[in-house]
């Protein structure tokens, strides 16, 4: 049985973005398929709510307003409207977007921590804590680097950021240094308060064992909880943030707070909305958080027992992301691997939709992902551009210029039992957390469309029987109906317009998934189609692929001083020519032995003995298709690349691979994963390549 709808509310929640820096594309990762999920859930008719707030508290953002010479609230402000702008932007559509500075996180804060005082979960213990002789003053978690005690590697005072990762307890970090002067700091005994995580053992194991979402999330929690639970100490020597009950010196610790910003925010919805925020906190509303996977222990281990010691509900599921890799370099603000979601994403027009989708449709949810700006242009042309708009532009075209309204016809039962099937094949992986499934599943539709559009050949169908046409064409617009929907959570924006197109006049975002099977209206007139989406052309990958490059340069310069810096520019630069390609010279007679044509791709299966091999049946117009092998099982559905035209070196000598034979070759980009050639329009089978 599918997990949803559910007659239980259901709250999502992401990851506070950290009011200290610009917005990239890693943590889009997070939002957007978060996003995705929950206007999914809408079009399946949940209930569903969606918070998000701007983190504001820690020493990060205190140091780096210090180090600008304004308050922590000035800087906090700036961000948070960053974040909500880019949000905006990007079509991530929350309920409520509130700040941890919020009065409704101050008063919800401190009475979770009074609840936990009161409930004898909280302690005070005599600790060493930094302290900066020179400063003359405590030194809380960044204000501190020093040696990781577990694995050697530079940490600062919280956690082991650049080595095991583990999360740092006050007077851990070996040989502590100060960061505001550099100067080494000692340890001083102070009194601070402790959280009795250590009690929570059994509470954590039962708790995760039922714990929905992803698996990689769930099984890394228990793998800490049974392996050790050390007491958090929960309060610090700073001025920012909120004050610990009792103690004006001392304030919680950012992940006491930061993670009640959570609650804060379904108040402040709820106050606005005139709902009940309890459902969730108190009731048995499933609460939902979605989190990159480098803070899975915060949401799996810290935060539920502070609830249960506080007596709130506790998370129904954790869904945790994959990292993100740019260029197929590790994700690095530092280095210059970075994409930030302005300057280098809508700042250069590109549309917010695109990048949605590349993000759900590149691969699992929890798996790492690469942003690459050539992968970005291939899926952008290959299948947005031509499957799904391709079907949506050619069937809405034909259909304005020959009737101008969508004509009278019956639906073919086929066609409404794909729809339903598609839905399904939708509803469950996104019910699973599994969105590129999802999304193929769509697109899997689409293809179908462009399949049943060419086989019906309505075109031909015109010139003789126009009623006959007027049916493949209803057909085809219901299908366009369909698409819109299934494709509405992923591409709101050009979903809004394209369920224009078709001559619709409700809310696309209101609908549902059951108005999918709802008949077509005919005689609703329909306006001149639009192109939804633009081929990303060659010169403009290239551009952006130039503006990454010079900033990786200018990274390895600014690392390796300004003394060097133009060399290392150059240096750089080098090594990028390097990589281009230098082949033997041929001639004009060696080329024209190559018989390369066009075909069109009519069976596509996974060949079973192997992980990358797929069997593919093309037409190249002869008497029957030509049986190739290709290595594109890992990056193509073969569900979604039937009916798609590629390019064949028709007379390479046949080879067996993994046992099937292959009589020819499909031409591929070799990057990572292969990319497939293809024409730029659709051209008889068997067309000879020059
Ligand atoms: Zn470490
Ligand atoms: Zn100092």
């Amino acid at each position: 049985m599918s997990k949803f709808p559910s007659d239980k509310p259901v709250l999502v929640t992401c990851g506070l973005p950290y009011a200290n820096g610009k917005a990239h594309v890693g943590h889009l990762r997070t939002y957007i398929p978060a996003d995705i999920f929950v206007r999914a859930l809408k079009k399946q008719g949940q209930e569903v709510t969606f918070v998000c707030g701007s983190d504001t508290h820690g020493t990060p953002i205190v140091v780096n307003a210090e180090q600008l010479n304004i308050t922590p609230k000035e800087l906090v402000r700036k961000y948070h409207k960053h974040f909500d702008d880019t949000f905006k932007d990007m079509n991530v559509n929350f309920d409520a977007f509130g700040t941890t500075d919020d009065p409704e996180n101050y008063n919800r804060t401190t009475d979770i921590v009074n609840k936990l005082i009161e409930n004898g979960y909280t302690y005070p213990k005599t600790i060493e804590i930094a302290y900066c002789p020179e400063c003359d003053r405590s030194l809380p978690d960044r204000y501190v680097e020093g040696t990781c005690p577990y694995c050697g590697e530079t940490a600062r005072g919280d956690e082991c950021d650049q080595g095991c990762e583990k999360h740092l307890e006050p007077g851990e970090l070996k040989e502590p240094k100060c960061t505001i002067c550099g100067g080494a700091a000692e340890y001083r005994k102070q009194e601070h308060y402790f959280f009795k995580l250590s009690e929570f053992k059994d509470f954590l194991l039962e708790h995760l064992e039922h714990m929905e979402g992803t698996s990689n999330a769930r099984n890394y929690a228990i793998g800490w909880v049974k392996k050790e639970l050390i007491d958090w100490c929960i309060t610090r020597n700073l001025e920012w943030g909120v004050k610990f009950p009792g103690h004006d010196d001392l304030v919680v610790y950012v992940w006491v707070d930061a993670p009640i910003g959570y609650i804060a925010f379904t108040e402040e919805w709820a106050k606005e909305n005139n709902e009940d925020w309890e459902k969730f906190w108190k009731g048995d509303g499933r609460i939902i958080h979605f989190i990159g996977g480098d803070i899975t222990y915060h949401h799996c281990v810290f935060w539920p027992a502070m609830l249960k010691g506080a007596g709130y509900s506790q998370p129904w599921g954790v869904v945790a992301s994959g990292m993100v890799k740019i260029e197929n370099k590790k994700f690095s603000k530092s280095r210059g691997y970075v994409v930030w979601v302005g300057e280098d994403y809508l700042d250069h027009g590109f549309h917010p939709d695109l990048l949605r989708y590349y993000l759900t449709s590149y691969t699992s949810h929890t798996k790492e992902l690469n942003f690459s700006w050539k992968v970005f242009q291939e899926k952008i042309n290959t299948e947005l551009v031509a499957v799904f708009g391709n079907f949506l532009y050619r069937t809405l075209l034909f259909t304005h210029k020959n009737f101008g309204e969508i004509p009278e016809g019956e639906i073919d039962r086929e066609v409404l039992d794909k729809i339903t099937d598609t839905i399904t094949k939708v509803n469950k992986p996104m019910g699973e957390y599994e969105f590129k499934k999802a999304v193929d599943s769509a697109m899997a539709l689409a293809s179908y469309g462009n399949v049943y559009f060419q086989s019906n050949e309505p075109w031909k169908l015109i010139k003789k029987d126009k009623a006959a046409c007027g049916k493949v064409v209803a057909n085809c617009a219901q299908i366009a109906k369909a698409l819109i929907l299934l494709f509405e959570p992923v591409l709101p924006q050009k979903m809004e317009d394209a369920w224009k197109q078709i001559g619709m006049s409700s809310d696309v975002h209101a609908a549902t998934y059951s108005d999918a099977t709802v008949l077509v209206n005919s005689g609703t007139t329909l306006p001149k189609p639009t192109i939804l989406f633009e081929k990303i052309e060659d010169d403009k990958t290239e551009e952006m692929e130039t503006i990454s490059n010079k900033r990786v340069a200018e990274a390895i310069a600014k690392e390796s001083g300004t003394k060097e810096k133009e060399g290392a520019v150059k240096k750089m630069e080098e090594e990028i020519e390097i990589e281009t390609i230098t082949t033997e010279e041929i001639t004009f007679d060696d080329f024209s032995k190559l018989d390369i044509r066009i075909g069109t791709i009519v069976t596509a299966e996974p060949v079973k003995k192997s992980n990358k091999l797929m069997r593919l049946e093309v037409d190249i117009g002869e008497d029957s298709p030509r049986q190739l092998v290709a290595g594109i099982k890992e990056t193509h559905d073969p569900e979604q690349i039937i009916g798609r035209q590629v390019v064949v070196l028709a007379n390479l000598k046949p080879a067996k691979l993994c046992g099937v034979e292959s009589r020819g070759m499909v031409l591929a980009g070799d990057t990572e994963g292969a990319v497939l050639l293809m024409p730029e329009e659709e051209v008889a089978p068997g067309t000879r390549v020059r």
